[in-house]
């Protein structure tokens, strides 16, 4: 029990100088713990290590998988090896800020009052952290999965949260700072770039302000080389008429990737203002008619878009722009009908909804992302120097578009993509376990968001709030969700849902 197992000094240790905390990598209360010692670790006294066959006789020869996950084991500078609660006044003492918890800890009746304490969780964290996989490969999973209760499951990942809690919402003010500064910086702004080829026209409106400022998505619509792409809802079609009264844009053709509503409800107004041709794929056209009613929060916000009116065109394999061509791929995902733009020549990809962003949570009823893994495996093919989204966001290395801090982001697109396809992939394995054990939805969403990931507490607020906000319709819930739903599905809505009652 008590700290030293034993006296002799080991043979060597990977940092030296520097407190080894061994802990467990699929345990959530271990990996908040690890988040903390990281923020106020600011002088690197500890190295925390995920325990592993590697790691363990790396280390120490003392120190036996059994046991490093029964409790927390720190390595000292010294060689000696500290156990749980022992441990935690260890590294409590390397801290200004912790060092009362450390004197205390040591004292009756704290030191048993801590021993306890530690002793609950540690045994609850144990049979938690086994019935997820992982490290339990090294243990006895099958020995342990029995004694994993659900209760221990929520009450640890309750717990994790709470520890979190502080830096939930720490990040939770940050992130609005940040999306503040962007709207802030973006409204009615327009952005030209390519000498003039590539135009981002920022859309506003009274009610759709709402999303970037909470949300931190933008509106906009893409002119590209004379291609008008996604024109906006109707209640931002005022912002897009003074951007067209400012002139000098060059419009030839509008286009539409996708029939979301945010995107598609100023198509045949603009083809009818700028008097040029309107082009949609042959799916988006018939979602467009007759649209489908919205849920009353989305009409509300964004606007109820009107039905898609001839004439219009359907778009083929390309699409002809002024200097050149787009070649037009088929990417579902997002939603079943969404196309992406591609102009092998500039080496940019106009991605429309295909792409938002390498991690994102809180997805639509209509997302399916088996294919839209798929879809971005296909996107991984091309050779890509600009991605540009449909949300207005950029992201490329080339010189030649100029910073934008939160709208350009300095990053080689491909790498951004193949970051969303390796979190995608890592979801599938995550939801098809759950699965296969049977677990409930909630316990499998829950298992998608372990605290151990930066993005599940840095964005947790955020996508609470969306969920709240959209009474369900865009949820965590809802990404776990994508990755079951069937072709034969109908599009389904949380409403429809409720409506018969079912899960
Ligand atoms: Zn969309």
């Amino acid at each position: 029990m008590v700290a030293d197992i034993a006296e002799k000094p080991a043979k060597r240790y990977p940092a030296a100088g520097m407190y080894s905390v061994l802990y467990d990598g699929q345990c959530e209360i271990c990996q908040a713990c690890v988040s903390w010692l990281r923020t106020i670790d600011h002088e690197n006294n500890t190295t925390c290590l995920p325990i592993g066959d590697q790691v363990l006789s790396s280390m120490d020869s003392r120190l036996t998988m059994d046991e490093c996950l029964r409790q927390l084991h720190v390595v000292t500078p010294g060689g000696e090896i500290r156990v749980g609660w022992d441990a935690i006044t260890c590294l409590a003492r390397l801290f200004p800020s912790t060092r009362l918890i450390s004197a205390l800890g040591q004292r009756f009746p704290f030191r048993n009052a801590g021993k306890l304490l530690y002793g609950f969780i540690a045994k609850n964290r144990y049979s938690l952290s086994k019935c997820r996989g992982g490290a339990c490969r090294a243990a006895k999973p099958d020995k342990v999965r029995q004694q994993a209760k659900l209760g221990a499951f929520w009450s640890c990942y309750t717990l994790g949260f709470f520890i979190r809690l502080p830096l939930v919402l720490w990040s939770a003010i940050k992130a609005a700072e940040q999306r503040m500064s962007i709207f802030v910086r973006t409204y009615h702004k327009r952005f030209d770039l390519l000498n003039g080829r590539l135009v981002i026209l920022f859309l506003n409106g009274m009610l759709p302000n709402a999303v970037p400022v909470l949300f931190g998505e933008l509106f906009t619509a893409i002119i590209y080389d004379g291609i008008a792409i996604d024109p906006g809802s109707p209640k931002m079609r005022r912002s897009l008429a003074r951007h067209l009264q400012q002139g000098n844009l060059k419009i030839t053709k509008v286009v539409a990737t996708h029939a979301h509503e945010e995107h598609v409800g100023n198509l045949n107004w603009l083809s009818e203002v700028t008097g040029t041709p309107l082009y949609a794929s042959e799916m988006t056209a018939q979602f467009l008619t007759p649209f489908k009613k919205l849920p009353w929060v989305r009409a509300t916000i964004i606007g109820q878009p009107p039905n898609l009116k001839p004439p219009y065109l359907l778009l083929g394999e390309t699409v002809d722009t002024e200097s050149g061509y787009l070649q037009v791929i088929p990417t579902p995902g997002h939603c079943d009908d969404h196309i992406v733009l591609y102009d092998p020549k500039e080496k940019l990809l106009l991605a429309g909804d295909a792409f938002m962003g390498s991690y994102f949570a809180t997805p639509n009823p209509d997302v399916d992302s088996r294919k839209w893994l798929a879809s971005l495996e296909l996107l991984m093919e091309l050779d890509i120097e600009i991605l540009v989204e449909g949300h207005g966001h950029i992201h490329t290395l080339r010189a030649d578009i100029p910073d934008f801090p939160g709208v350009v982001i300095r990053e080689d697109p491909k790498v951004a993509i193949s970051e969303k396809v390796n979190y995608l992939r890592w979801l599938r394995e995550q939801i098809e376990a759950g699965f296969q054990e049977d677990l409930p939805v909630r316990v499998i969403e829950a298992s998608c968001f372990p605290w151990g990931r930066r993005t599940s507490w840095e964005t947790c607020a955020t996508d609470e709030c969306i969920r709240l906000l959209s009474l369900g319709h865009f949820s965590r819930t809802e990404l776990v969700r994508s990755f079951v739903r069937k072709d034969a599905d109908q599009l389904p809505t949380v409403y429809e849902v409720r409506m018969s009652g079912g899960e």
